[in-house]
């Protein structure tokens, strides 16, 4: 349902907390973050964004990357599992995903065959899990396999994933759900709406249907499901908050 992600030089476990309860407005079951600095750590819980606060205190939380999601339960009951993010079976990427990937059932069982685990009901941890097999399968980067995902995966999403191999890298991806962008001085920020990012910057991106974003060193690069270099429109939004 809400999409917070965060890639700069600030603490982005407190920009993504606020950014959630900005999202609250939308309605959701459950709540989680994903912080990249070395390890890629996932905490989530069912209930409000609150319960996970509660939940991450006292744990170290540092991290300059970083994505965070409330969820709307479509498939799997809301419960500790089932909120995202979710890892692949490796642990290396994670995901958030806002919603509907129509096909889930049938690559499931092929990603199942190929020794993919799972451990939610949920579409999007075979999305995750696809990612990890193109992957590995054709040994390309992360931004060439989520790309070659999205060709397979019928239905609508807007994801973000991150990667232990990819330190200073977030990748996103929309078909149907909303995506914004905020381009800040040397940082970025992603979210369902613009709401999370007014404070911080108030030029914006909107992702366009199967755009795929990587920013990576600063810099934010987007490209269309067949490669192709997309010059982004920077907007400038005039919001009184
Ligand atoms: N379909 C996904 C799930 O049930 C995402 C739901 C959402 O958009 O929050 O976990």
């Amino acid at each position: 349902c809400g999409i917070v992600a965060y890639i700069g030089h600030r603490e982005a476990c407190p920009i993504i907390l606020k950014g959630l309860h900005r999202l609250e407005y939308r309605g959701y079951d459950s709540a989680g973050v994903a912080l990249l600095n070395g390890t890629l750590s996932v905490y989530k819980k069912k209930g409000k964004v609150n319960d996970l606060e509660n939940f991450i205190a006292g744990k170290d939380l540092h991290a300059q990357v970083g994505m965070g999601h409330t969820r709307w339960a479509t498939h799997g009951e809301p419960n500790d599992v089932n909120a995202h993010p979710h890892y692949s079976t490796s642990e290396r990427i994670a995901i958030i995903h806002n919603g509907i990937i129509e096909n889930y059932a049938s690559l499931k069982t092929h990603l199942q065959q190929q020794g993919h685990v799972f451990h939610s009901d949920t579409d999007t941890e075979v999305f995750v899990n696809l990612i990890e097999e193109i992957q590995s399968k054709n040994d390309c980067t992360l931004e060439e396999a989520v790309r070659l995902a999205l060709h397979e995966v019928v239905g609508a999403y807007a994801i973000v994933v991150l990667s232990k191999d990819a330190p200073n890298q977030l990748i996103a991806a929309r078909k149907g759900s909303p995506l914004v962008i905020g381009v800040g001085q040397n940082e970025f920020f992603l979210a369902s709406d613009a709401t999370p990012i007014i404070e911080y910057t108030n030029e914006v991106v909107y992702v366009n249907d199967y755009e795929i974003v990587v920013i990576r060193d600063g810099k934010m690069d987007i490209q269309s499901k067949e490669a192709v270099q997309q010059t982004p429109y920077i907007q400038k939004l005039e919001l009184a908050l």
